[in-house]
C-alpha cells in the first residue's frame, strides 16, 4: 500500500528509482535507486501534540481554528509533525507555542494512537497553561478555551483529536487520569 507521493529521485545520487521487491528476503515493495541501488525506506511519521488546559480542575480546554488546509475553519488541538533532533516532548511543546503561542508546562504523556491507514503516529502530552493569553501564529485564526459543554464537537478538524478531547473530559469527570492507546481505523 502507498501512503504517500511514490518516491521518484534517489535520495543519495538523484538518478530515478524504481519500486522493487530488495534482494534481501526483504517482503515489502522498496524504492530503489536504479544508479547506486540504495534502498529508501518509507516509516510512519509522528504527530506530537498537546491538550493545554486552565483552571484549578483543567475544566478548561484550548483550542487552535486552522487557518490552513487541511481541514482549515476547523477547531483543532495544537500539534504538528516531529522534527528530525527533538523528542516527543520537545515537539509537543514546540507546536504549541508555535499554532497557539501559549505558554505550557508539559505534564505527562495522554494518547497514543496509531493511524496505520495513513502510516502515522500521533502523541498527546496533558500540559498546564501557564497564562490565559494566547498570540496563535500563521497556522491559526483564533485560540480559544473551552469548557466540555463548549467543545464545538461537529467541528473538531481530526478525528484523533476528538478522541483525545473525549478522554481527556472521561477521565477529569471520575477525576483521575490514565493513559490511552487508540487505534484509529
Ligand atoms: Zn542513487
Amino acid at each position: 500500500m502507498m501512503f504517500r507521493n511514490p518516491i521518484l529521485h534517489c535520495r543519495d545520487c538523484g538518478a530515478k528509482v524504481s519500486y522493487r521487491l530488495p534482494d534481501d528476503g526483504d517482503t515489502k515493495l522498496r524504492a530503489i535507486c536504479t544508479d547506486c541501488h540504495t534502498v529508501h525506506y518509507e516509516n510512519p511519521l509522528n504527530v506530537v501534540g498537546t491538550v493545554p488546559f486552565w483552571g484549578p480542575d483543567g475544566e478548561q480546554v484550548l483550542l487552535c481554528l486552522r487557518k490552513i488546509e487541511p481541514r482549515k475553519g476547523k477547531w483543532t488541538l495544537p500539534a504538528g509533525f516531529m522534527e528530525l533532533g527533538e523528542t516527543t516532548a520537545q515537539g509537543a511543546h514546540r507546536e504549541t507555542v508555535e499554532e497557539a503561542g501559549a505558554q505550557i508546562e508539559l505534564g505527562e504523556l495522554f494518547t497514543l494512537m496509531n493511524v496505520a491507514r495513513v502510516g502515522q503516529v500521533h502523541l498527546y502530552y496533558r500540559a498546564r497553561l501557564l497564562s490565559a493569553d494566547f498570540n496563535p501564529g500563521y497556522e491559526t485564526i483564533e485560540a480559544r478555551l473551552f469548557t466540555e459543554e463548549q467543545i464545538p464537537w461537529e467541528e473538531i478538524a481530526f478525528r484523533t483529536v476528538r478522541e483525545t478531547l473525549e478522554r481527556y473530559f472521561a477521565d477529569r469527570r471520575c477525576g483521575q487520569f490514565a493513559f490511552h492507546t487508540v487505534d484509529i481505523d
